[in-house]
């Protein structure tokens, strides 16, 4: 006799988990250029405040993030009805498709994009996903998107700044799209790496949500606020989906995550002064690339996307070789985060050496 069987849909999550390293350095793995993390340290006043909330962790937190919350409400100048936070981004994106689809629904994202949705709709919730692919460029084909919509769309996710090609979604084009979709379809605006965007025709989700009744945002203080290992991120949402996901809330965000959570906003210049340190690195980065002769797009986030196609793993193999960690997206590409400058500087030794093996051309024509 068999034992208890979890859903077969479950086995492609041990594959996403497998493929992922970020976290802890290794003793192969020293610079860690695979998961998109901040590469400072923690902000002194966030981890004093970080520690002081430990001194109370026999505690339960607070399931409501209330004073999380006010002073979200108070940053964006929209009503603390209006927000729910989670466990990290990914924690709301799941109760968001939790609270929307149902087993048929259908949940819509560009591909290729952000890992988390076909696993999260597919393996989790048992909900149907519709991947529609990127332009050739890396873009969201929001024409080709607005055609696939049907009766049964619940939820369409547009991930901006994209991960792993780093284009943004323009304001202007997601007006036209959005006045296409129905009102009973909710679009969520993926800004994880919102903070290091810096193309001003780039649309805001949390301009766009006061505009819209169907539109909401998700935001993470994993990346540009450097506390991914506190899991805590949040969404802007209509009202009723708003109280949805608090009422969905499971303690899923530690008092520690909170109270960093709010002293990060409180240190909002310093932790903006840290982004323009990424995003300059990010120029150089490109800068170098190009002048190597990559293919590289210009990335709005703190990665950069290297479409090596099936060099893909070979080249994060020279990457390991040099004590580099990189994101290998199946046979598409490699996407390298931008990190501190002597790792970059040592990814950019890597990049000119696998150039110089293969050759001008490592792209398939
Ligand atoms: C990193 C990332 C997240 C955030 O993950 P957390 O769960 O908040 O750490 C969300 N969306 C995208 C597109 C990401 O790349």
């Amino acid at each position: 006799m068999p034992g208890p069987r979890p859903r077969p849909e479950l086995h492609s999550i041990a594959v996403h988990a497998a493929s992922r390293s970020g976290g802890a350095p290794t003793a192969e793995l020293t610079h860690l250029l695979a998961a998109n993390e901040n590469p400072y340290d923690p902000l002194p006043g966030v981890l004093d405040a970080a520690i002081a909330a430990a001194r109370r962790f026999n505690r339960y937190p607070d399931i409501g993030c209330a004073r999380l919350i006010a002073a979200l409400a108070h940053r964006f100048d929209l009503p603390p009805t209006r927000f729910a936070a989670g466990a990290g981004s990914v924690g709301v994106i799941q109760s968001l498709i939790q609270a929307m689809a149902a087993p048929g629904d259908e949940v819509m994202y560009a591909w290729r994009s952000f890992e988390a949705y076909p696993v999260i709709t597919k393996a989790i919730c048992g909900a149907t996903p519709v991947a529609v692919p990127l332009t050739d460029e890396g873009y969201h084909d929001l024409a080709a998107m607005a055609e696939r919509v049907t009766a049964r769309t619940r939820l369409i996710f547009l991930c901006t700044p994209n991960n792993p090609t780093g284009r943004t979604v323009g304001r202007d084009e997601l007006a036209e799209f959005l006045d296409r979709v129905p009102e009973d379809v909710l679009v969520v605006l993926d800004e994880a790496y919102a903070e290091f965007v810096s193309d001003k025709d780039a649309a805001d989700g949390t301009t766009v949500c006061r505009e819209y009744p169907n539109v909401a945002v998700v935001r993470t203080f994993s990346k540009a606020f450097g506390l991914a290992g506190l899991r805590i991120g949040f969404a802007i949402a209509p009202e009723a989906v708003a109280a949805a996901l608090r009422t969905m809330a499971t303690y899923g965000v530690s008092q520690i995550g909170q109270e960093a959570a709010i002293a990060s906003l409180a240190a909002t210049d310093d932790v903006m002064k840290r982004v323009d340190q990424v995003i300059a690195e990010r120029h150089r980065m490109e800068g170098a690339l190009i002048e190597q002769g990559w293919p590289v797009s210009r990335s709005q986030a703190n990665f950069l996307w290297l479409p090596l196609r099936e060099r893909s793993a070979e080249f994060a193999g020279v990457c390991a070789r040099a004590g580099i960690g990189v994101r290998v997206l199946g046979e598409d590409g490699v996407r390298v985060t931008v990190g501190a400058r002597e790792s970059n500087d040592l990814f950019l030794a890597a990049a000119a050496n696998f150039r110089l093996e293969h050759g001008r051309q490592p792209f398939p024509a």
